[in-house]
């Protein structure tokens, strides 16, 4: 089932990256329980108890486009994420998916300035590629932060100001009010970030319980746009002990959203003429990706300890069926 075409062919690629244990995992002695044996296969060995109480070992294997081990860097996984979509001429998205705590931010945001993640390294290269053909000053990068939650948005360079998403006449979707702050370097992109690094912060106080959000992230090269995409955890709220209310809310919200863009990205591969980006917030915003001479990536971050097994296993199976035609 596998394909083997070259990556650039693609129009959507399907990518795994595992995180290695944290110190605070190996201290409390939990177990890898993920493999990554070639560059496209991933096993989760999941520990089995038989109807005799014997212990047995059931291997699940995947197959991607491209699987990372603990050691990848994020210049490694960008180089062969991102980068053929900053290289594309068409619209470009990239997506990080994955349970609370996987490695969505550390991938696309990066954990510090000094090791950046894929926005980061794709506006450098933005810069390197276009600087050959565009007079320096010309070349317009601009960039947008936001977040939805519970299907609203929220400017995250804008002290969370509240944004509506409206269709103009052509049916094209703008974010009314959106900011967007002019970068001419990767250092002033790296400025923004740490400002979102320190903004997501100083916020944790009051939004520590709060993972059901999706960042966004919009690039702007002249007149055309790439979207990096930190999608909220994919755990269901069936999975806390007590779910309450709220979070239960959170999870629908999310769940939804999940579905929906699994079936939009889907429909780029199958010509399907409808697509069924009204049915959340995020896909709605996303609609231009949807349609037309679009890229689209999205990197499934998995934990290795033996603890998250089955949000891992869950993980594996959105992104396989992502992929699935
Ligand atoms: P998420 O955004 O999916 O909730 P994070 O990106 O915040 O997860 O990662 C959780 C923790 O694991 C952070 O402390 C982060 O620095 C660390 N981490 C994630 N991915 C890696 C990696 N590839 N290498 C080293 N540490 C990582
Ligand atoms: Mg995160």
């Amino acid at each position: 089932r596998h394909t083997s075409k070259r990556a650039g062919d693609q129009r959507i690629s399907v990518c795994v990256r595992k995180r290695p244990l944290t110190h605070a995992e190996s201290r409390k002695g939990e177990a890898d329980v993920v493999t990554t044996p070639g560059g496209e296969c991933v096993i989760v060995h999941e520990g089995k108890e038989a109807v005799d109480l014997t212990q047995y070992i059931l291997q699940h294997r995947f197959y991607f486009d491209q699987v990372f081990g603990e050691d990848s860097s994020n210049e490694e996984v960008y180089h062969r994420t991102a980068y053929p979509l900053v290289q594309h001429i068409g619209k470009a998205t990239c997506f990080a998916y994955g349970q609370t705590g996987a490695g969505k931010t550390h991938t696309m945001l990066g954990s510090s300035p000094r090791r950046p993640g894929l926005y980061a390294l794709a506006v450098r290269d933005i810069f390197a590629h276009l600087s050959d053909t565009h007079t320096y000053s010309r070349l317009l990068v601009y960039v947008s932060f936001f977040e939805i939650y519970r299907g609203q948005l929220y400017d995250l360079l804008d002290h969370r100001k509240r944004l509506f998403a409206r269709e103009d006449g052509q049916k094209v979707v703008h974010i009314a009010g959106l900011r967007d702050v002019r970068v001419d370097s990767v250092s002033s992109l790296l400025e923004v970030c740490e400002l979102l690094l320190y903004n997501v912060n100083e916020l944790t106080v009051k939004w520590c319980k709060i993972t059901k959000l999706i960042k966004m992230c919009m690039i702007h090269v002249c007149t055309r746009r790439m979207w990096f995409v930190d999608l909220a955890g994919s755990e269901r709220a069936s999975d806390t002990k007590e779910p309450d209310r709220q979070s239960r809310m959170e999870g629908a919200e999310i769940n939804q959203s999940l579905l929906a863009l699994k079936e939009c990205i889907r429909s780029l591969d199958q010509e399907q003429s409808h697509t069924p980006f009204r049915q959340s917030k995020l896909t709605q915003v996303l609609k231009d990706s949807f349609v037309g001479d679009s890229m689209t990536c999205m990197i499934a971050n998995i934990s290795p300890g033996h603890l998250a097994t089955e949000h891992t296993l869950n993980t594996l199976r959105y992104a396989d069926r992502v992929k699935e035609l």
